[in-house]
């Protein structure tokens, strides 16, 4: 079997993750696979269908007629939903709603994980997400659980929402961030948690720079020994 490299990097929404992830991908030579995107496409499917968040049945059933894949255009991940690039479809706060109940649900995480192993399998990487290094991954060469204070979390969604031109409250998305961490925490199948080899960077107090740095420091002395 060919040998390939894995990257798990997990924690919870806001610490930075999936720009770290993108930008360590790049020094290393490797593709970087967002699986929150996963989660996200099969929430906007389920949204379409009219599933009501709270009938797991209803979401079982209706996640087996979505197939979810993704391709790579200019280095850069698009997923698709039964064949249509839905990448521009799936930030919308209604989407992160659905998808922060919809992953409770085993059957679409057996379906989305599986996926996940697929690729690892193939192609050196890094992934990030909620579960990688402790279930999707467990093997991953390097394992890091990037983190930060809700606070700081916030307000970083904030300043990202105001540059949009976007009107929001910084006391409600602290709220809702405190909200879907809970659920992800607390949820009976694969929560969120630190791996116990998973090495754990406190984001609050860094710079996006300092971060690179500090993983990129990781990942060479896991490969150095
Ligand atoms: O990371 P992102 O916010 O895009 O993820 C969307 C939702 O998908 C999260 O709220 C989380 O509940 C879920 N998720 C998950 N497991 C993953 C990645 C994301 O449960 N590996």
């Amino acid at each position: 079997m060919k040998k390939v490299f894995s990257v798990a990097i997990d924690g919870p929404a806001g610490a930075g993750k999936s720009t770290i992830a993108k930008s360590l991908s790049k020094k290393l030579g490797v593709i970087y696979v967002d699986t929150g995107a996963m989660y996200r496409a099969m929430a906007l499917y389920l949204l379409r269908s009219g599933v009501d968040p709270e009938d797991s049945a209803a979401i079982s059933a209706k996640c087996r007629e979505a197939d979810i894949s993704i391709a790579f255009e200019d280095g850069v991940q698009q997923v698709m939903l039964n064949g249509e690039n839905v990448s521009g479809l799936i930030r919308t706060e209604e989407v992160s709603r659905m998808a922060s109940k919809s992953s409770v649900n085993a059957d679409v995480r057996a379906k989305l994980v599986e996926l996940q192993q697929k690729l690892a399998e193939k192609e050196a990487l890094v992934m990030d997400g909620r579960d990688i290094g402790t279930v999707v991954l467990p093997n991953a060469e390097v394992k890091i659980y990037l983190t930060a204070s809700s606070a700081v979390r916030a307000k970083r969604r904030y300043d990202e929402l105001k540059a949009k031109g976007e009107d929001c409250d910084l006391v409600t998305i602290e709220a809702d961030i405190i909200e879907r961490d809970h659920r992800d925490m607390t949820r009976e199948i694969s929560p969120l948690k630190q791996a116990e080899d998973a090495v754990l960077v406190d984001t609050s107090d860094m710079s996006i720079e300092e971060v690179e740095n500090c993983l990129i420091g990781i990942v060479e002395d896991k490969i150095n020994g």
